[in-house]
């Protein structure tokens, strides 16, 4: 028997990739092939206790309880909003949490189609980035997620929803690319045919420009979609909402968006969120449109949702409409997102740091 201390040590079995697992067989003198084997009972037949991988040795399996951990995320909570947006909140080994949004099919999301349903995971505990107008990164950052707690998302989610989930964004709560080895690696979990077996062209990473890290991602071999949050389309009305502008101004970032979208013969989104007098007036649309045109860049409105403490305001309906149509007449791919989950506080940048002090998840329901 493993002491206490010892056990908390294992790595989760959910961390590693094939690669990863074949290297460990090798070393307990196990064929390679082992590894598959172990990750069809993972991310096919998705069972829950290495005892359960009944085509292994009984001494194989042993030795795989003894070094993983095979435990599931914990979901602490789940909520559903009129428009059938479901949130997610799952509790994390060192008890703090994260949200993941199952969403409706919706013909402003990406890769959206009429069957689609897409899951909008988190990449770390808490944000540092600390854009003003965004629950995440009210509280700060407290870590970053293992590669196992951002791919598990996917697959508890479709095992609590019953749902299969056939596109990804990387939009929850966090920076995706400030997490960077452990998104590279959950995304071959989720992409794999011996994973979750999601396309790369169906994942969509969302960043706030941090643009050393999209150059990296551009050198990467994957097909995987980028959406950049400019939300800002000159460096002072940006560095307002957005204090990362500081360290990569527009033009650093527009560069680095040029180097991804000639590496990946990739058109990306621009997201931009429409602020009441910070960014919706018509001078920005004319800027944000030179940007887009010199990436031949997406657009994608988002008119800013409320986030409780912040006292930023979501432009009317004619404002909205206003700046969306000098886009289209410059002759932009634009669109407005209809928010989805906003009655759960599930819409974008809603997700909000939560911990065990939160006192309402004493007696909540354990979904596990
Ligand atoms: N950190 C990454 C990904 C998570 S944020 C990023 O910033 O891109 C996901 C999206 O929600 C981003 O485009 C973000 O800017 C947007 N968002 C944040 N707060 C929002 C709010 N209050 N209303 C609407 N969208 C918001
Ligand atoms: Fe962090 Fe993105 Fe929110 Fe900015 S918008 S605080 S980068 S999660």
């Amino acid at each position: 028997m493993l002491q206490a201390e010892e056990m908390d040590k294992k790595p989760s079995i959910f961390d590693l990739t094939l690669s990863g697992l074949e290297a460990w067989a090798a070393t307990r003198n196990e064929p390679s092939f082992r590894a598959k084997q172990v990750l069809q009972w993972l991310y096919q037949k998705r069972i829950s206790r290495f005892h359960e991988m009944s085509d292994l040795s009984e001494r194989f399996r042993d030795e795989l309880d003894r070094h993983f951990l095979l435990k599931p995320l914990i979901c602490a909570r789940k909520t559903g909003s009129r428009d059938t947006t479901q949130k997610f909140l799952f509790a994390l080994e060192d008890n703090s949490f994260i949200e993941s949004v199952l969403i409706p099919a919706s013909p402003a999301l990406y890769g959206s189609a009429s069957d689609r349903k897409t899951l909008c995971v988190s990449t770390q505990v808490g944000c540092a980035y600390g854009c003003k107008f965004c629950a995440s990164g009210l509280e700060g950052w407290t870590r970053n997620l293992q590669p196992g707690e951002i791919a598990q998302q996917v697959l508890r989610v479709e095992a609590l929803s019953g749902e299969k989930v056939n596109n990804i964004v990387f939009m929850g709560m966090g920076e995706p690319l400030a997490n960077y080895q452990s998104l590279l690696q959950a995304i071959e979990i989720i992409r794999a045919p011996w994973g979750i077996g999601i396309g790369a062209r169906h994942i969509t990473v969302s960043t706030s420009g941090l643009a050393p890290r999209i150059r990296d991602l551009a050198d990467q071999p994957l097909q995987i979609r980028l959406a950049v949050s400019l939300h800002g389309a000159t460096d002072e009305i940006r560095q307002k909402i957005m204090p990362i502008n500081r360290r990569f101004n527009l033009v650093t970032l527009i560069d680095a968006c040029a180097y991804y979208c000639e590496k990946k013969r990739q058109r990306i989104t621009f997201e931009y969120i429409l602020i009441e007098d910070v960014n919706d007036g018509l001078e920005q649309a004319v800027q944000l449109a030179r940007l887009a045109r010199r990436l031949e860049a997406k657009i994608n409105l988002i008119p800013y949702n409320t986030v409780k403490g912040l006292d930023w305001k979501r432009p009317s309906e004619t404002r909205q409409q206003t700046f969306y149509r000098a886009l289209r007449q410059s002759g932009l791919d634009a669109t407005i997102r209809r928010e989805k989950g906003s009655d759960i506080d599930a819409a974008c940048g809603q997700l909000r740091l939560q911990t065990m002090r939160d006192k309402s998840f004493a007696g909540s329901d354990n979904l596990r």
